[in-house]
């Protein structure tokens, strides 16, 4: 640690002595190819900046996708066993496979028991308004 620490302002030398290098300069003596060499290097310079910022993106879009879909498969879990339907394990399996999620939340959507839900007088867990026994405590 003690000798990168020492190591630092050799670094920060050699980037400044390289950054005021590509920077465009004036002098008539610089040649062509230099001034090519600098614009190259300031291009590609901006074109890593670009791809480090949508690699953030990217890997932000990731996270959030994933996150969507377990936020999803619980929703489909729980509200399956909730309204006790008759799909309930097809769509909680299929809800936590990835890129089956979304088949499972619209068949759930679409195939679930239409209703209400209430909290149940023996567990305060959801069921289903009007059902003959609590899906979580199986007491009426
Ligand atoms: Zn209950």
């Amino acid at each position: 640690m003690k000798r990168l620490v020492s190591a630092l302002p050799l670094f920060f030398t050699a980037a400044t002595l390289f950054a005021q290098r590509a920077t465009p300069s004036v002098s008539p003596n610089s040649s062509p190819s230099t001034e090519d060499a600098a614009a190259a290097a300031a291009a590609a310079t901006g074109l890593a900046g670009v791809g480090v910022a949508c690699c953030i993106v990217y890997f932000l879009l990731i996270a959030a996708a994933i996150g969507a879909w377990i936020f999803t498969a619980i929703w489909i879990m729980r509200d399956a066993k909730s309204r006790q339907s008759e799909n309930a394990q097809l769509v909680t399996v299929l809800g936590w496979i990835p890129f089956t999620w979304v088949i499972a939340l619209i068949v759930h959507l679409v195939t679930r028991p239409k209703g209400n839900l209430v909290a149940c007088p023996n567990c305060q867990k959801k069921r289903l308004e009007g059902s003959a026994v609590c899906p979580h405590c199986g007491r009426p």
